[in-house]
């Protein structure tokens, strides 16, 4: 593991009994737990490798409205204030702030897609402004070049996926949650066809609600429990250059790369939608539901190798209950960076941004970007296994409105209105009328 994340202490036991058992502690799973046990539940996390070891922290840590889906759009809003609340409530430092989230081009399409993009957001009471050509070169002077024109999304920010995911554990288990980490869940236990329990590794835990937030590995446990879950995941490649003299943007995306100041000062440097898809046995399963898009990004995904066969995450095979299962055997889904990639990365951005050259490359790695076929998440109980709440698929915006999604499933669970209307995101969608309806950013 090459990127950097806050280590934390596991709880001590494992309970025999709880109101909520949510399963993965990425984001998604720690933001829940955390929401949950505010309304006074009883919740364990059980963690089959460390709390936010997988996407969680390996992301560019973008907390964004700008160009978001529809469907997505008021979870972002949302997300942001909790974001700032989460500060504010608990006293840990998951390094946000509402930085703003910069965007430059010399392309008129792209710049009439923001523009287009920006009506949408003021039907829903979102500001972002529109650059001019002299004002995007102005606020882009770092780069020393002109500019057509570019968007600046002012109450969007960036959180530190270093700090962020072990900063809501912590937080949850202050408001008496539990954390097991190397602890894999490996199936569930019904009653009369609704949970009853979570087989783990370490133990059962008796729950009648499980929230399973378990990221790229969410498809394969639902197969287990037969429920068709399409989902396929992308390897994305990150290079992180150490702080530099000259004051850069803390935020800038443009369309050959896109860099992000980290809290420590240093950058995290990547270009966007860029990946790679690694061929497995789930892949080509659900292959004909990601026809629509791939068709839409193929100018950057490109055909990968081993890396997901070696994961082991996108398995067909079914495992015991009492045995090891492949979630056990990779522990922390650490795929290879692509080194083309890496080099591409490193090369447009010290040509956008000199400074960034000063110190070479920190370090490099790569994460396992998980999808749905029309790029938006499932929230929501699975109709088939009462109780069974799945939370997965965050299509590449999960960090940001990981306190949004969390506030959700806490409201679902719980019976209370919901933050905001969870129709689009139910899992009942892919039986329909879903293909094709692709999230546009
Ligand atoms: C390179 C890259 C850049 C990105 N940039 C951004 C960005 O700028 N902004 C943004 O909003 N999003 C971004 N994302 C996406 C974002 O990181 C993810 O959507 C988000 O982290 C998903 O959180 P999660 O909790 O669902 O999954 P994860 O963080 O992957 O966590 C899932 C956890 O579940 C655990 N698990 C799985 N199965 C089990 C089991 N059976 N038992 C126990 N534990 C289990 C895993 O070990 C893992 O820790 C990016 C992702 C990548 C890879």
């Amino acid at each position: 593991m090459a990127q950097p994340l806050r280590l934390i202490e596991s709880s001590p036991k494992l309970p025999a009994r709880t109101d909520v058992v949510v399963i993965g502690g990425g984001i998604i799973g720690v933001f829940a737990g955390y929401h949950l046990a505010r309304r006074g539940m009883s919740v364990a996390v059980v963690e089959k490798g460390r709390i936010g070891a997988e996407q969680s922290s390996r992301n560019w840590g973008w907390c964004r409205q700008q160009n978001r889906d529809a469907r997505e759009l008021p979870m972002a809003t949302r997300s942001l204030e909790l974001w700032e609340q989460f500060a504010a409530d608990t006293g840990e430092d998951t390094g946000f702030s509402r930085c703003g989230l910069f965007y430059l081009s010399n392309d008129e399409a792209e710049l009439d897609r923001w523009a287009r993009w920006r009506d949408f957001a003021k039907t829903a009471g979102v500001t972002t402004h529109m650059l001019s050509s002299s004002e995007a070169t102005q606020r882009g002077q770092a780069t020393g070049r002109p500019w057509k024109g570019g968007a600046f999304s002012p109450t969007d920010g960036t959180a530190d996926p270093s700090k962020a995911a072990p900063a809501v554990a912590a937080a949850l288990m202050k408001l008496g949650g539990s954390v097991h980490q190397q602890c894999a869940a490996r199936g569930l236990e019904l009653e009369g066809g609704r949970v009853s329990g979570v087989v783990t590794e370490a133990g059962t835990i008796k729950t009648r609600i499980v929230v399973h937030a378990g990221g790229a590995w969410a498809s394969s446990f639902c197969r287990q429990l037969c429920i068709r879950f399409p989902a396929a995941t992308v390897r994305q490649s990150i290079v992180r250059v150490p702080p530099v003299k000259q004051r850069l943007p803390d935020t800038l995306h443009t369309a050959r790369v896109s860099i992000t100041r980290r809290g420590d000062g240093s950058y995290t440097l990547a270009i966007s939608g860029r990946g790679r898809v690694d061929p497995t046995p789930q892949l080509l399963r659900f292959a004909p539901q990601f026809v629509p898009m791939f068709a839409k990004r193929w100018r950057n995904v490109f055909p990968g190798g081993l890396e997901g066969i070696r994961g082991g995450h996108e398995t067909l095979s079914r495992w015991r209950l009492d045995a090891p299962t492949p979630m056990e055997r990779m522990r922390v889904l650490d795929p290879r960076p692509d080194a083309a990639a890496v080099r591409q990365t490193y090369r447009r951005a010290v040509e956008l941004l000199p400074a960034l050259g000063e110190g070479g490359i920190a370090d490099t790695w790569a994460g396992f970007i998980d999808s749905t076929p029309d790029g938006v998440p499932v929230i929501g109980e699975v109709p088939q296994i009462p109780g069974f709440i799945l939370a997965a698929g965050f299509s590449g915006h999960g960090f940001g409105i990981g306190p949004g999604a969390g506030h959700l499933i806490a409201d679902l669970v719980t019976g209370a209105p919901p933050i905001f209307d969870p129709a689009a995101l139910r899992h009942e969608r892919f039986g329909g009328s879903a293909w094709g309806q692709v999230a546009d950013f």
